[in-house]
């Protein structure tokens, strides 16, 4: 891979600590295959609605793909929200909720998380009770926060709107509103293939929810945006859920092997239910750490999490050598 990055290292030498993506490749490749590239793709994908839905034990009608999970947040946002509409968050979340929310012009109704970043529970149930669309990352991100299945459908019951729940990490927390969402015609489930499936680059995402919520969102979708090529290395990927599982449980291990080192050398910790951890990190550390290739992501003043640092668990030599450095 060629290109330096701005600390002056090449590509290679740099470590994303910071997104949340995985240290594997899956070994899908299209090679070989006829791919009809001067054509769009069939904008229906449904072999990969079939695939996914597959995946999740829903049928296909339920189903609605999108390129990354990004995509279909901005679709909600205009399907449900406008100017005169409000919508739930809390505060800190995942930051695409609130950007694609105010773009349609929405208000938002932010419910402020504890000291150690666990949501208020009765708060944000009256958030949504008053919100025309609720959003609430199941494992939370930034927090990595595992909310029980219970209080999401508390949530739901007694929202006024619609209810996204972004399980864009749950395939490493373990557990999935997929398993009550069809008595729950209010509630979308979001996922992507971004995290366990290692397709970040490739950019498919995809929301489960009643086929009412499904047909509106079809409406205002682009007719082909996930490239040909996206679509079809996303069904081969799916094909291999059980490879997945396995690397899955690996990260889930190293993640608590990395987070109990770092609690050892005295500093507090948040392990939280995804593929990352929290931890206090400063600025100078977060620089030395950059000099040397290891991206942390750090927050900005005023951000909930300043002076904070969200790591993504990586490979052990990786983990390991971040690990020499904050300690
Ligand atoms: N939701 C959450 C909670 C995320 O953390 C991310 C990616 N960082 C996304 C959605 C976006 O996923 P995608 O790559 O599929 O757009």
């Amino acid at each position: 891979m060629g290109g330096v990055v701005g600390v002056g290292l090449p590509l290679t030498d740099v470590v994303r600590f910071d997104m949340n993506t995985v240290p594997w490749q899956l070994p899908v490749t299209i090679a070989g295959e006829p791919l009809s590239l001067n054509e769009y793709p069939d904008g229906s994908y449904r072999e990969l609605v079939a695939a996914i839905a597959a995946y999740c034990g829903q049928p296909e009608s339920r189903v609605v793909v999108g390129a990354g999970a990004d995509e279909l947040i901005s679709l909600v946002a205009q399907a449900y929200l406008d100017g005169t509409r409000h919508f739930a968050v809390s505060d800190p979340s995942y930051a695409m909720f609130s950007i694609a929310s105010l773009i349609a012009g929405a208000s938002p109704i932010s419910v402020a998380s504890d000291a150690t970043f666990a949501l208020d529970r009765s708060a944000f149930a009256a958030a949504a009770a008053r919100a025309d669309v609720t959003w609430i990352a199941n494992p939370g991100n930034p927090t990595g926060e595992l909310l029980p299945q219970d209080y999401l459908r508390e949530v739901a019951a007694s929202a006024r709107g619609i209810v996204v729940v972004d399980e864009a990490y749950a395939e490493f927390a373990g557990t999935s509103a997929l398993d009550w969402i069809s008595g729950a015609p209010n509630v979308a489930v979001l996922r992507t293939l971004s995290k366990a499936f290692a397709l970040a680059g490739m950019r498919v995402g995809y929301l489960v929810a009643a086929p009412e919520v499904v047909a509106i969102l079809h409406k205002l979708r682009p007719p082909a945006s996930i490239s040909a090529v996206s679509a079809r290395m996303a069904v081969a990927a799916l094909h291999q859920a059980a490879g997945v599982r396995t690397r899955v449980r690996a990260l889930v291990a190293a993640r608590h092997r990395f987070g109990s080192a770092l609690a050892a050398t005295g500093r507090p910790v948040i392990e939280g239910a995804a593929n990352f951890v929290l931890t206090p990190v400063d600025d100078a550390t977060a620089a030395r750490a950059l000099a040397r290739g290891l991206v942390l992501r750090t927050y900005d003043p005023g951000h909930r999490l300043h002076g904070w640092s969200r790591i993504t668990v990586r490979s052990p030599e990786d983990n390991a050598r971040l690990l020499r450095l904050l300690s």
